[in-house]
């Protein structure tokens, strides 16, 4: 990997491979043995936007999140329907590896999983190491300045690189994991309720964060927060499984709209706090 730093700051590298992508879902259905908890659910994630998952406790949406990573077949129960297309090619391909998503797709979870004992500095480029990426001494040092910059928190840390990421807050231990992600230059950016674990300052930080990143990354983000969803998305989708029927979107659409003039009376309940 090879880092170029040009005038107007520190540039991606790579051919193409760090343009944000399109992802798609298209007639996904998934089951935890028996039991379907995601009926033909179809949904576009365009490049360059931030897209919130919204809805119920228990309707499917991480569930929904780990397909659109391959994360979901790794539960021995778990099987699924349809394609998820980034860039019009279907992650699931016969041929696909696993890892090939992985590396494309990135995810941060509710609850900051850093790597406690290890090194500031050490969990970012983990993050190269799982990616299967190789880089020498010079581009990571040059990358980890660059992912814990994007990720809000180089100035906090650039003088502690070496001590361990546990002994960081939980809101900057979160920001860390964003930084491990974004260190193989994934083209999506999944995140299920990054915030719900933290303090309102820390939440606002990643926020801007999501902000900042939307260009050139593509977001898509689960959140029980509505004020959250409106402040940090361009689309969402509504999730719902009602009354043990399989999740599904009931309404999507651009942000303003699906706050301010929802076409389902469900999504309005829901959106004003109703349920
Ligand atoms: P949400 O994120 O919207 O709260 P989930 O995707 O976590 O919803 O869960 C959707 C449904 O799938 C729930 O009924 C949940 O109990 C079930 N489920 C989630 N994970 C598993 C699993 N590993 N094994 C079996 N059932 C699961
Ligand atoms: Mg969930």
């Amino acid at each position: 990997m090879k880092a170029v730093v040009g005038d107007a700051g520190p540039r991606r590298a790579g051919p193409g491979a760090s343009d944000p992508a399109t992802l798609e879902a298209d007639g996904v259905s998934a089951w935890f043995g028996d039991h379907e908890v995601l009926e033909r659910v179809s949904l576009t994630m365009p490049a360059h936007r931030v897209t919130a998952l919204i809805g119920p406790s228990g309707c499917g949406k991480s569930t929904f999140l780990r397909i659109l990573n391959r994360m979901h077949e790794l539960v021995g129960s778990a099987s699924l329907a349809g394609r998820v297309l980034l860039d019009g090619e279907d992650i699931y391909d016969r041929g696909r590896r696993i890892t090939h998503a992985r590396r494309q797709i990135g995810m941060v979870f509710q609850k900051p999983n850093p790597f406690p004992a290890m090194s500031i500095y050490d969990n970012v480029t983990a993050g190269l190491k799982l990616g299967g990426v190789k880089a020498g001494k010079e581009d990571k040092d040059w990358l980890v300045e660059e992912c814990l910059t994007k990720a809000g928190l180089w100035k906090e840390v650039r003088d502690r690189l070496r001590q361990p990421g546990g002994a960081l807050s939980g809101g900057q231990q979160q920001r860390l994991c964003i930084a491990r992600s974004l260190a193989v230059r994934p083209r999506v950016l999944l995140m299920d309720e990054p915030c719900s674990a933290l303090d309102p300052t820390s939440t606002r930080r990643i926020e801007e964060t999501i902000h900042e990143l939307s260009g050139e990354v593509t977001i898509v983000i689960v959140t029980h927060n509505m004020q959250q969803a409106a402040r940090v998305s361009d689309q969402c989708a509504f999730f719902l499984a009602e009354q043990g029927t399989p999740g599904v979107i009931v309404e999507h659409g651009p942000t303003e709209v699906m706050f301010g003039s929802p076409q389902d009376g469900r999504t309005a309940d829901y959106v004003n706090g109703r349920f």
